[in-house]
């Protein structure tokens, strides 16, 4: 199936080919057309809905019990948040990474993080003036 992204959109007003871009919105790629005449921009009607879902998912807060099974405590991930990663064709891993934000508050991270390579900022010597020698 060929994505509607593929055509080519003309700005019924200027009768002008435009052009295509794509940029990144809080996390969520977002293709877009725009006319290089002026400027009126048609977004990718996909990108939107996405973004939309996102934030309705977002304002919902969930309720889920808290079971012990063995000698761990589980929770269980409510469906719609499963099924909206599914929708940017994810795959999920069964192995979630799991860790103690702060106290109360857990974070799960449902892909592969790209691990964070902290880097020590270069402490750059400043030469320090001695004012009292002068
Ligand atoms: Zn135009």
């Amino acid at each position: 199936m060929s994505d509607i992204f593929e055509t080519t959109i003309v700005c019924d007003k200027c009768n002008k080919k435009t052009n295509k871009h794509q940029l990144n919105r809080n996390g969520f790629k977002i293709r877009m057309w725009e006319c290089p005449s002026c400027g009126k921009i048609w977004e990718h009607p996909a990108d939107k809905q996405s973004q939309d879902d996102f934030k309705k998912l977002k304002e919902k807060e969930f309720q889920v019990k808290l079971r012990m099974v063995g000698n761990s405590y589980t929770v269980s991930i409510p469906r719609e948040i499963i099924e909206f990663e599914e929708e940017f064709n994810r795959e999920l891993s069964e192995l979630i990474s799991l860790s103690m934000e702060e106290p109360g508050k857990v974070s799960l991270f449902l892909h592969k993080r790209i691990s964070r390579i902290f880097k020590t900022p270069k402490i750059e010597e400043e030469d320090e003036q001695d004012m009292d020698e002068e």
